[in-house]
C-alpha cells in the first residue's frame, strides 16, 4: 500500500487508517499495538495479496495506507479522529480504520454521518457496547453504540454475534431501537437482512470465538467462526462505504494467529468496499 499525498486521494481511493488508541478499555490495555501487527500480517510472506474473490490487492489502484493517527494526547484524540476521517470522506474516498479499542467508532461515525445521510451500521461483536457508562466513563469501549444512537448518528444499528447482553443493555437496546441478532439465534439473519443506503461495518474481533481469535481482551466463548465473518463480509446486502476492525490485542495472541485473522478480514473488507463503489 502506498502512502499518498493528500491531493492524490479521490473518489476512486480506498484508505486504511490506523488508530492506536486503547485508553478507553475497561479490562486490560493492548489494542493500541494492533495496527502495526495487522500490517505485518497483511504483508506476511506466508500468504499473498489476492482476495478470495480474485482481486489482487498488491496491484489495486487507489489503495492507500494513511499510517496511524497520533493518539498521544488522550484529551483531544476523539476530535483528531473525527477531523482525520472527515478529511478522507470529503474527497469521496472510502475508509477502513484499524483500532484501537471500540471507543474509536463513536468519533469515526460522527464523521461518516456528516457525509452519508441515513447511515446504517452493522456491528459484529460479542458485546452490545450499549452501556450508559462503565467505570464512570461514558466513552468507554463498552459504550460507543449508546452514544451513537442517542445522538441519532445512525438510521439503523444492527448487531450480530451478541452473547453477553445483560438487563441494562437489553433496556438500552429497546430504548435506542437497536436490532440485536443474538448468537444463540443462529445465522439465518444474514440472508434476511437487507440495508437500504450506505452501510458501515464495525468488526470487534471478539465477535469471533476465542478458538479462532484468542488475541482479544475479553474471551467470550460461543462466537463466530472465521468463515462466518467472511461470509458476512461477502454476502451482506447493502452498499458498504466504510468500516473498522477493532479490539485486536497482540498481548493476548498466540503466534500472531489473531493478527492473521484481522489481516484476512481487512483484505476481504477492502475488496467488498471496492466492489460496492458506485461507477
Ligand atoms: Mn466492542
Ligand atoms: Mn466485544
Amino acid at each position: 500500500m502506498k502512502i499518498p499525498n493528500s491531493r492524490s486521494i479521490d473518489k476512486e481511493s480506498i484508505c486504511i487508517l490506523g488508530i492506536p488508541f486503547d485508553a478507553n478499555s475497561s479490562f486490560r490495555r493492548g489494542p493500541s499495538l494492533a495496527p502495526s501487527r495487522i500490517r505485518e500480517s497483511y504483508f506476511s510472506d506466508s500468504s499473498n495479496l489476492w482476495t478470495e474473490q480474485g482481486i489482487d490487492l498488491g496491484t489495486l489502484k487507489g489503495l492507500y495506507d494513511m499510517g496511524d493517527i497520533d493518539c498521544s494526547d488522550t484529551s483531544t484524540v476523539f476530535e483528531a479522529i473525527t477531523r482525520q476521517v472527515t478529511t478522507v470522506l470529503e474527497k469521496d474516498a472510502r475508509l477502513i480504520c484499524m483500532g484501537g479499542d471500540h471507543s474509536i467508532t463513536f468519533p469515526i461515525i460522527k464523521a461518516f454521518t456528516k457525509k452519508y445521510k441515513n447511515l446504517n451500521i452493522l456491528h459484529l461483536d460479542a458485546h452490545p457496547d450499549l452501556y450508559d457508562q462503565l467505570d464512570n466513563n461514558p466513552f468507554s469501549h463498552a459504550c460507543p453504540f449508546a452514544r451513537i444512537m442517542e445522538k441519532k448518528l445512525a438510521g439503523r444499528l444492527v448487531q450480530a454475534g451478541i452473547r453477553t447482553i445483560n438487563g441494562h443493555q437489553r433496556e438500552q437496546a429497546d430504548r435506542l431501537g437497536v436490532e440485536v441478532m443474538e448468537m444463540r439465534e443462529g445465522n439465518g439473519w444474514l440472508s434476511e437482512l437487507k440495508f437500504d443506503g450506505p452501510v458501515y461495518l464495525s468488526i470487534d474481533m471478539d465477535c469471533l470465538d476465542p478458538a479462532f481469535a484468542p488475541g482479544v481482551s475479553h474471551h467470550e466463548p460461543g462466537g463466530f467462526t472465521t468463515r462466518q465473518v467472511l461470509d458476512i463480509i461477502h454476502q451482506v446486502k447493502g452498499n458498504l462505504v466504510g468500516g473498522d476492525i477493532v479490539e485486536y490485542n497482540p498481548d493476548r495472541d498466540f503466534n500472531g494467529v489473531t493478527a492473521m485473522v484481522a489481516a484476512k478480514l481487512l483484505k476481504e473488507l477492502i475488496a467488498r468496499i471496492f466492489a460496492d463503489r458506485k461507477p
